[in-house]
């Protein structure tokens, strides 16, 4: 875990003043680091009954993608609006400022997949919570949801759990 943790860079007040972002750019190119990450995730979830992984734009689509084709599963992912060009359904959501929609194709999945959720971050939990809805939508089950890294201090990983779904994190980080 400390090989993953030591692996991610942190930016200070990037995007705006205030926030750490961790930046996983240096994981995504260290693969000793990244057969850590892969190796961990797919250990974990390989006897769950998984049958499809739904990975969130942008950067759950690189783990996302691995994690499936690892774990031999189709891989879905999940957009930011206006990108799928097949039929589509949507799921709007809070961020700190406005609001956000993310789709997925309505051919994607259905009543009978159960569903695993990638990103590489988990903070409020607000892109993970409408990825969730998003899937409920399709009448797919989801399973669990893999993050690389937890910022405990926003609960997003707690509003996950208190659902009734399993979370997984690989490493914490402090603070915003
Ligand atoms: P949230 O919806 O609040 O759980 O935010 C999660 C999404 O925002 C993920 O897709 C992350 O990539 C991104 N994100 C939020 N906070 C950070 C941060 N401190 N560093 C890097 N990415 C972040």
């Amino acid at each position: 875990m400390d090989k993953i943790k030591n692996a991610i860079r942190t930016i200070p007040d990037f995007p705006i003043e205030g926030i750490m972002f961790r930046d996983v750019t240096t994981l995504y190119s260290n693969p000793e680091a990244m057969k850590e990450v892969i190796d961990l995730t797919c250990d974990y979830w390989k006897n769950k009954g998984i049958t499809c992984v739904a990975g969130i734009e942008a950067r759950g689509f690189i783990t996302g993608s691995i994690i499936a084709n690892t774990l031999s599963l189709p891989f879905i992912p999940i957009r930011k609006k206006g990108k799928l060009p097949h039929d589509t359904l949507s799921q709007e959501y809070q961020l700190e400022y406005g609001t956000a929609t993310i789709e997925i194709h309505t051919d994607a999945m259905n009543k009978n997949d159960n569903v695993l959720i990638v990103d590489d971050l988990i903070a409020t939990g607000g892109t993970a919570v409408a990825s969730i809805e998003l899937i409920h939508k399709l009448d797919a089950k989801v399973s669990g949801c893999t993050f690389i890294i937890d910022l405990p201090e926003l609960g997003g990983k707690k509003k996950i759990e208190d659902k009734g779904i399993e979370v997984q994190s690989l490493c914490d980080f402090e603070g915003h």
